[in-house]
């Protein structure tokens, strides 16, 4: 972190020369924390503005907040927790907008099974988040012969009707966003990256393939503007053809609205007994060591118990068969990151519906974080009071011990340890 007062640049969170510069490395943290929120949230107020969603007290928020941040404006560290909270709560404003602008242009998502196989013919392969870019994508591409796969962070698209209605969105291929350079040079078809994660690609592989358009861009990539996707459709067609192969299936699209059809079924289960516990396993996924711990959690999570799961932690586990509860799958994906929405939804319903509260719920989150969007999704289930969260694959190193242990004393958050001590110490 660089320190403007005395141009310093510290190691880690926090200026060394604390007392010189004023700036105690725990208000340095918070404003460190805020700023990775407000960054998330930038991202869903960016895609909610693309479909004409627009809050004026979010963005009244932004500013405050970055004003915040600015030197020696607050050194109130209550006054930096209050601050990191809001910016919890703004995150739920925004991606509750998010939700309705994409529910009221793409339809309300359905659960779906989807294809990871490939389908003979032109192929075209699209990440990240921007649910118009695929629109419009699947516009221009009908009728072409083309094909239209999602990858990563796209794959909740296909439970939107006015997306899946499309005939040639075919599949989705790969894994998490952290497999784009194995995946993408595998995928013989045309690239596009519509947000991040988009990878620089490795000398000499897909580059030429490869195009951005809006927010994202890749030096050396072709940068699309104004969603015109005739130079990705014809790249699509002069590069090789995919051919027929089968590929296990995947669910998706178990928005708050389709899950709570299913609550009469679900509450009446719980109540039975045969729905003991409930496991939200999800968040941020990528390849640094220690994130197979998500895969083992799921795999040993009793029968008797449910998974929700959103965002790109699921791939760990997500082409795993959980089977069923009374005709209620084992495994709910709920969707991406900004659908952590959807989830609070659920959780919410059934808080209601057993007449108690979240924290009360024999609901457990075992969340992974890695970037600001998480952050942003962290800062909005402390700002609900959601206790005993469980994180991983390590504590951020941004936030001080100090900071840490308000968390602790708060909200009780602890690091992951090992699937079978985590599991025996939630479920005894
Ligand atoms: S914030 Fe996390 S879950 Fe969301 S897209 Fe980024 S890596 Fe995936």
């Amino acid at each position: 972190m660089f320190c403007y007062q005395c141009e310093q640049t510290a190691g880690g969170s926090g200026c060394v020369k604390v007392g010189i510069c004023g700036k105690n490395p725990d208000i340095q943290s918070l404003q460190d924390i805020l700023l990775f929120g407000l960054k998330g949230i930038a991202s869903y107020a960016f895609h909610a503005r693309e479909l004409g969603g627009v809050s004026s007290e979010v963005d009244g928020f932004m500013h405050e907040a970055l004003f915040k941040t600015v030197t020696n404006v607050s050194f109130d560290l209550k006054d930096h927790i209050n601050m990191v909270l809001r910016a919890g709560e703004m995150n739920l404003k925004i991606m509750e907008l998010l939700d309705k602008v994409h529910t009221e242009k793409f339809g309300n998502p359905v659960p779906v099974e989807v294809k990871t196989g490939t389908t003979a013919g032109p192929g075209i392969l699209i990440t990240g988040h921007d649910l118009l870019d695929l629109y419009e994508l699947l516009k221009q591409t009908e009728g072409t012969g083309v094909n239209v796969y999602t990858h990563s962070e796209m794959l909740p698209a296909h439970g939107y009707p006015e997306l899946k209605k499309f005939k040639h969105l075919v599949g989705n291929y790969g894994g998490a966003w952290q497999e784009q350079k194995r995946e993408f040079k595998e995928f013989p078809g045309a690239l596009l990256a519509t947000t991040n994660c988009v990878l620089i690609p490795p000398p000499n592989t897909y580059l030429d393939r490869l195009f951005t358009i809006g927010i994202t861009g890749v030096e050396g990539a072709t940068h699309l503007k104004n969603r015109d996707f005739s130079l990705v459709i014809e790249k699509a067609k002069h590069s090789p053809s995919l051919t027929d192969e089968s590929g296990k299936k995947i669910t998706t699209g178990f928005h708050y609205k389709a899950v709570l059809s299913l609550a009469d079924k679900i509450i009446n289960a719980v109540k039975e007994g045969k729905i003991r516990h409930f496991f939200l396993i999800g968040g941020c996924d990528g390849a640094q060591p220690g994130r197979n711990y998500y895969t083992e959690f799921a795999e040993k999570v009793p029968k008797d118990c449910v998974i929700l799961t959103l965002a790109c932690g699921k791939y760990r586990f997500n082409k795993l068969d959980f089977g069923e509860i009374e005709g209620i799958p084992r495994l709910i994906d709920v969707g991406q990151c900004n659908d952590a929405y959807s989830a609070i939804q659920i959780a919410i319903a059934l808080a209601k519906a057993f007449n108690c509260s979240i924290n009360e719920l024999p609901l457990s989150f075992i969340l992974s974080w890695f970037e600001q969007k998480a952050v942003a999704i962290l800062l909005t289930l402390f700002y609900l009071g959601i206790k005993d969260i469980r994180l991983g694959p390590s504590l951020p190193a941004f936030v001080t011990p100090n900071v840490l242990k308000v968390l602790q004393d708060e909200f009780n958050i602890q690091p992951i340890t090992n699937p079978d001590e985590d599991l025996k110490n939630i479920l005894c």
